[in-house]
């Protein structure tokens, strides 16, 4: 999953990509509200983490509506250093999704990115499921059949993506702007290397049972319930 950070204060804002790529995302940090916009637009952005007080051309609020009123529908935490109502209520009627008053917990903005990339339907609580595989966003839990299964930082990351989409087809480009941040060095090839360490934990290690991760000719990859 991948985070856009808008944050001017270059403290916090490598503080929060630190955190939040010990938690396994993908993380790209932007400083001003002008290039906030531009990355924004984005699609493949997973949540966007906005600070209220930015420099450029608009405050975190008018930079939120903005992206709203252009239909950017990618869940918004804001940011702010007051709390009072009035703020409060300013920042969701521009159509941020959630409000965090800063100094917050680190462990408080975890859960609340965890929050807004929970979909309902297929998940429950903490844990994501796609037939007898099971992933555990908190604890990072692994099984297969009960049977756990240690993954390294960017095989659950990339697990973990696939597991949110089960049955969708998932193209390359798609993996590589959802689990890897834009300063990484990405090759094709690194997709299909990496498709292959999942197999050899997920799928190889089951013989009785149809592989889970499926290669979709021409297109991409999915994971699905064999
Ligand atoms: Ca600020």
């Amino acid at each position: 999953m991948k985070i856009l950070v808008i944050e001017d204060e270059p403290k916090i804002a490598q503080a929060i990509k630190k955190g939040l790529e010990l938690k396994k995302f993908a993380v790209d940090v932007v400083y001003d509200s002008d290039n906030g916009y531009s990355y924004a637009s984005d699609p493949d952005y997973d949540v966007i983490v906005l600070d209220r007080m930015l420099p450029g051309s608009m405050d975190g609020v008018e930079l939120c509506h903005k992206l709203r009123q252009e239909s950017i529908k990618t869940p918004i935490i804001m940011l702010t250093a007051r709390g009072t109502i009035g703020d409060k209520v300013e920042g969701l009627n521009s159509g941020a999704d959630d409000y965090l008053v800063k100094p917050f917990s680190f462990d408080e903005l975890i859960a609340r990115v965890k929050a807004l990339l929970r979909r309902p339907p297929e998940h429950l609580g903490t844990s994501l499921q796609v037939g007898d595989l099971t992933l555990d966003t908190n604890s990072y839990e692994v099984k297969r059949a009960g049977k756990p299964i240690k993954l390294s930082s960017k095989e659950f990351s990339l697990l973990d993506y696939f597991m949110h989409h089960p049955g969708q087809i998932i193209t390359k480009d798609m993996i590589i702007n959802h689990v890897w941040d834009q300063d990484a060095d990405v090759l094709p090839n690194t997709i299909e290397v990496y498709i292959g360490y999942l197999r050899n934990k997920i799928d190889r290690p089951f013989p009785k049972q149809k592989p889970m991760i499926i290669t979709v000719r021409g297109f991409g990859y999915k994971i699905e319930d064999s």
